[in-house]
């Protein structure tokens, strides 16, 4: 680290958790981050800010009016332009030292593949299931760690799925594909602004401290919380040993 970079990342560098060491780690990490909406916004921001080497922002959306009231990422003159371009500008304005990689579409077959394997770990910010089974899929085969999180209404969830220790659930062992589950989009549903950056943010903080190799992360456990209380609930997650997706890897 350059006297720069000493001083901008000098109060991680403080935290003995992290030190020069895990600050070292952050710096030569290369994060996935799928969706540049309401989570991907404030995991994002974070994640630059905290000196994330390379952060690749994949989403093909464009910035529309109505993502303005939570997807902080973006601004009044961002309307109408690519995500990925308005957010690699915002990131540069707060930490240029972050190399971005914009993909400006939606990250599917070989390009989802080929972004999972060069990643350390990769943020699913999406919002659709089939996205979130792609996603998984592609992390179990390439044994990433991956950090899910969803948030609509008052309500939002958010774990980690570390697919480096083979007794680690997936995604697929928590949200069977093809059940009957209600698909409830922030792109038509309501949703309280706040709710996606709180997310968003505990997102950002479980992929530093899986790259930073500190503490213990939500790996195995499920974090909800409801807005209207404020009340915050954990569930242990179990590897379903018949999962069509983990089991056997
Ligand atoms: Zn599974």
């Amino acid at each position: 680290m350059n006297d720069e970079q000493l001083l901008r990342y000098s109060r991680h560098i403080l935290l003995p958790q992290i030190g020069i060491e895990g600050q070292e780690a952050i710096l030569a990490a290369r994060v996935l981050v799928v969706g540049a909406g309401g989570l991907g916004s404030p995991a994002a921001l974070y994640l630059a800010a905290a000196g994330v080497g390379t952060l690749v922002l994949a989403d093909g959306d464009t910035v529309d009016l109505t993502n303005l009231q939570r997807q902080i990422l973006h601004s009044q003159e961002g309307v109408g332009r690519l995500k990925v371009e308005s957010g690699r500008d915002s990131l540069a304005r707060i930490n240029p030292l972050c190399q971005v990689e914009a993909i400006s579409q939606r990250l599917e077959g070989s390009l989802l593949e080929d972004q999972v394997a060069a990643a350390d770990l990769v943020l699913d910010c999406s919002d659709n299931f089939a996205t979130r089974h792609a996603i998984n899929r592609a992390c179990v085969r390439h044994r990433k760690p991956l950090v899910s999180g969803a948030a609509v209404r008052f309500d939002g969830q958010v774990s980690v799925f570390d697919l480096r220790q083979p007794a680690a659930p997936c995604y697929h062992c928590l949200f069977p594909e093809g059940e009957d589950v209600e698909e409830v989009r922030c792109a038509v549903m309501g949703v309280f602004a706040p709710i996606t950056g709180i997310i968003g943010t505990v997102q950002a903080a479980e992929a530093l401290k899986l790259l930073a190799g500190c503490g213990e992360t939500l790996n195995g456990r499920l974090l909800l919380l409801d807005a209207l209380s404020m009340d915050w609930r954990s569930i242990r997650l179990q590897k379903d040993a018949g999962c069509l997706v983990c089991s056997g890897m």
